[in-house]
């Protein structure tokens, strides 16, 4: 979906949409979306510069960083986006490159893409590792079975030499 500017009413216009989970092909793929993904705000803007607030509810699926089971996240984020043409972005960062400048995003003048805008929102609502729960025992390296399950028995040995380097550096030896 997308916002037009020259659609809105006096310079002002108020937008909903309800994705279904194929609509949106999520740039990481890792992650996937497990319902509907709802966007709704406001938008206005002149024909050089826009501002998109606005606010997704969605619930969007990855698997836990240690044992693979599909984890389902909740997202529920509000966004404030900032728009300026290339030309006026080029001029003001002549002029002074401020923190403020550093978060606008530059577009045509024209339309806002508004699918883009909710993907962002949904991969940044994803941590780097996502695990199933904080303590989660993660597969067995020897036979692949998930440790969270039940106990398989399988010596664990330390293969990582900086491990036994610290258990040496502990045990007293050096
Ligand atoms: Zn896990
Ligand atoms: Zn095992």
């Amino acid at each position: 979906m997308r916002i037009e500017l020259a659609s809105l009413e006096e310079g002002r216009g108020h937008f909903s949409h309800t994705y279904q989970p194929q609509d949106l092909q999520l740039d990481d793929g890792r992650v996937t979306l497990c319902g509907v993904a709802e966007v709704r705000g406001t938008s206005k803007g002149s024909g050089r510069e826009a501002v998109v607030d606005g606010h997704v509810d969605a619930c969007v699926q990855v698997d836990c960083d240690r044992c693979l089971k599909a984890i389902q996240l909740p997202v529920s984020s509000d966004f404030s986006l900032e728009y300026i043409t290339g030309g006026d972005y080029e001029e003001s960062q002549v002029a002074e490159l401020t923190e403020d400048l550093m978060a606008v995003a530059v577009f045509d003048g024209e339309t806002i893409d508004l699918d883009e805008i909710v993907k962002e929102q949904l991969l940044l609502a994803v941590p780097t590792r996502a695990l199933c729960k904080s303590d989660c025992l993660g597969i067995c390296p020897q036979c692949g079975n998930d440790r969270n399950a039940d106990e398989c028995g399988c010596e664990q040995k330390e293969l990582d030499p900086r491990w036994s380097a610290l258990r040496d550096l502990m045990n007293g030896k050096s």
